[in-house]
């Protein structure tokens, strides 16, 4: 039963968000041809909300990710990195969403949502979507149909077309 004072992510639930990071990495690095490089130039972290800072809470989306660029004053090489990503996930909404986040539910949930934010930075990573250029409805709709397709041939997790598909609107 899902207990409304114990609402975000334990033990049992960083379990099923570490595989389904694994699993997102690998098919979305395979996408976009990434290599090691590429990702290292891009590093992200992500947050639960008992680490999110204030002003980067979520709100009522599932997760949102924040971009931060480094001053050209700061860049030290050619080789250094000059964005830095953060992905805040909800988990307080995530479980609810879920009924508690047991494991069939709450992987192929988190299988979409760290799929969706990796497209996102390979995106800005590819310059493929530029944040202030890009439209945002016109990118999350393009950010969601190429998640759907990364996450096609995942045909042995139960649900997870259907689980996508639930996120057709709607942004995170
Ligand atoms: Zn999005």
């Amino acid at each position: 039963m899902f207990n409304l004072e114990n609402n975000i992510f334990g033990a049992e639930h960083f379990k099923i968000l570490n595989e389904a990071l694994y699993i997102s990495e690998e098919i979305t690095t395979d996408y976009f041809l990434f290599d090691n490089k590429r990702w290292m130039k891009n590093p992200y972290e992500i947050l639960t909300l008992k680490d999110v800072p204030v002003n980067e809470h979520p709100d009522k989306a599932l997760a949102h990710l924040v971009r931060y660029t480094k001053d050209l004053k700061q860049k030290k090489s050619g080789s250094d990195d000059r964005a830095f990503y953060r992905i805040c996930l909800n988990d307080y909404r995530i479980l609810k969403k879920t009924f508690g986040g047991a494991r069939e539910k709450l992987l192929p949930f988190l299988l979409y949502i760290m799929t969706h934010e990796l497209v996102h930075i390979a995106r800005f990573a590819l310059f493929a979507s530029h944040p202030v250029i890009s439209t945002h409805k016109n990118e999350e709709r393009l950010t969601h149909d190429l998640t759907c397709e990364i996450l096609k041939p995942l045909t042995s997790i139960k649900s997870l077309a259907e689980v996508a598909d639930g996120f057709r609107i709607g942004s995170h």
